[in-house]
């Protein structure tokens, strides 16, 4: 493992940094806007088809499904619950999630993103910092004195 200068090294990346809502649109938040912007007929329909939304805005929330947020490579992300393959940026403000691959399963329905604890992302981010990009990985259930471990068995402490 090989350290980054403290200047150079880059935050983690979430929703918020990768999906913008647009003002003319219905999203108000990053994970809103996945949907405004990627939950449309592309390729396979006719021309009049492109661009249009492929169903009704999403309302209701899943209420026994939930997808945990997870750090991929320096990246907050979320995968579809339903086991589509498909994955998302992870939004801080706004923790719900629709897969755009599924529809979340044919529900229609948001799903419940499970973060830790403010205190814990602070310290499972401060733990991955001094990693490259690549090296930045944390999964649910993994502690943060595991981050700090492999920090030390690999040199990056
Ligand atoms: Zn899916």
């Amino acid at each position: 493992m090989t350290l980054l200068p403290a200047d150079t090294r880059p935050l983690m990346v979430c929703a918020e940094d990768r999906y913008q809502p647009d003002p003319a649109g219905p999203a108000a938040t990053a994970a809103e806007a996945v949907v405004d912007r990627f939950w449309r007929h592309q390729i396979g329909v006719p021309g009049n088809m492109r661009n249009v939304p492929k169903g009704p805005w999403p309302t209701g929330t899943h209420l026994e499904m939930t997808a945990a947020a997870y750090v991929n490579h320096g990246r907050w992300m979320v995968d579809c619950p339903h086991g589509c393959g498909s994955a998302q940026y992870a939004s801080h403000a706004d923790r719900r999630m629709f897969c755009v691959e599924c529809s979340s399963g044919g529900t229609g329905l948001w799903i419940t993103v499970s973060w830790p604890s403010p205190a814990d992302v602070a310290a499972i981010e401060a733990a991955l910092s001094c990693r490259l990009v690549p090296n930045r990985n944390w999964r649910p259930g993994e502690t943060v004195e595991q981050l700090h471990a492999q920090n030390a068995f690999n040199g990056a402490a």
